[in-house]
């Protein structure tokens, strides 16, 4: 009896908080009314009223006017409150910095976007800077601010607030920095941190499930998206398709071996191939069919196509999404990567689409990342709201 008596309140929070949760989780997708979530989820009207009526008293959630939709009374619409709360997400790359605010919805409020070179800086300095940055964006926003996270070039240990970089070929400065120390705390909580290919991976999710995600710039990361679910690895090593080796004894490579396809197809080796200074310059010169920017493309996307060949073969997923730099560089690139992979492999068909966030999708996925966390502890909405 002792036992019962001292669980019951704990059960009770905790089916509140998943009930809360699950109420949340349709009105992300889309408005509803009271009486359609009770028929989709399978509450009571009187549970679903009990549970968001106080956060539309606290101006998380808005309403709009009774609509007659069916029988009975007419419902009102809820959805997440213009005004109400956002979460954050920023990406720091290895040339710039690039973040978003979102609403609980997933509606992106604001953006910015910034050159840095962070390739000599310390971590104190980088994730200094850029809290720095998202305090004064979050200021200018004026929204409650309810959770931010961090994406870095980099496999990331754990993911609580002692989340450490473990080595960062393109940043080796940042080796065994722990960002969430360094970039403080934002809505009185520990930031999330990441590696910004399993991050960038989730903001795709709206155009597959499984599939492999492949983001492109100074090197290449990658994310192993199966069932909706990215996979994290043992030790935040998963996706790390860059290091795929595709010539046993080739070109060297920051991470200590050799051949590694990112020394052939990420950004620089794809530039100085082409003889361009710039990914906008490589893009005019594709577009108007110069012969030597063609040829380069080409070679990048067969490198590409061997290395996912490779990754194909053992994780055996339909779709594979290109993304970061390589987005302006579009269908051509997408179409000489499915031909190598289905020339070497044809077994199966695979699609190679192109991502339409391109280099924002780090910060996007990380904001979608720290709203699962929100809603996952969904009374924090009813505190009172903090901004950084
Ligand atoms: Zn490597």
């Amino acid at each position: 009896m002792a036992l019962s008596s001292a669980t019951a309140p704990v059960r009770s929070a905790e089916l509140r908080r998943h009930n809360l949760g699950l109420l949340l989780g349709q009105l992300r997708r889309a408005p509803s009314s009271r009486a359609v979530l009770a028929a989709t989820t399978g509450l009571t009207r009187a549970t679903v009223a009990s549970l968001l009526d106080p956060l539309v008293a606290a101006g998380v959630l808005a309403q709009g006017p009774p609509s007659r939709g069916g029988i009975g009374r007419p419902g009102r619409p809820l959805w997440f409150a213009p005004t109400g709360p956002v979460v954050v997400g920023v990406s720091v790359e290895v040339d710039g910095l690039v973040a978003c605010v979102a609403g609980l919805d997933g509606g992106v409020v604001h953006r910015m976007q910034r050159h840095r070179d962070h390739a000599g800086m310390e971590a104190a300095e980088v994730f200094g800077r850029a809290a720095r940055d998202v305090r004064a964006l979050c200021a200018r926003v004026g929204r409650p601010v309810v959770g931010a996270g961090v994406a870095v070039p980099a496999p990331v240990r754990g993911t609580g607030p002692d989340a450490e970089l473990l080595r960062a070929p393109n940043l080796p400065l940042l080796a065994g920095a722990r960002p969430a120390e360094l970039f403080g705390r934002v809505a009185d909580r520990p930031v999330l941190v990441g590696n910004e290919a399993t991050l960038g991976a989730l903001a795709h999710l709206g155009v597959a499930s499984d599939f492999v995600y492949v983001s492109a710039g100074i090197g290449i990361g990658g994310g192993i998206v199966a069932g909706g679910r990215v996979l994290p690895g043992a030790a935040g090593l998963a996706g790390e398709i860059g290091h795929v080796v595709i010539e046993r004894d080739g070109r060297s490579c920051g991470c200590g071996g050799t051949g590694c396809v990112e020394q052939y197809a990420a950004l620089p080796a794809l530039l100085a191939d082409a003889g361009a200074g710039t990914a906008a310059e490589l893009r005019v010169a594709v577009r108007a069919g110069e012969p030597a920017a063609l040829a380069a493309l080409g070679r990048a996307g067969a490198a590409l196509g061997t290395a996912l060949t490779s990754v194909l073969h053992v994780v055996d997923l339909p779709v594979v999404v290109l993304g970061g730099s390589y987005t302006p560089l579009g269908d051509r690139l997408a179409g000489l990567v499915r031909d190598e992979i289905t020339r070497r492999r044809p077994s199966a068909a695979v699609e190679v689409l192109v991502s339409g966030h391109g280099r924002p999708a780090a910060a996007l996925g990380t904001a979608r990342a720290v709203t699962d966390r929100v809603l996952a502890e969904p009374d924090l909405l009813l505190t009172a709201p903090h901004t950084p």
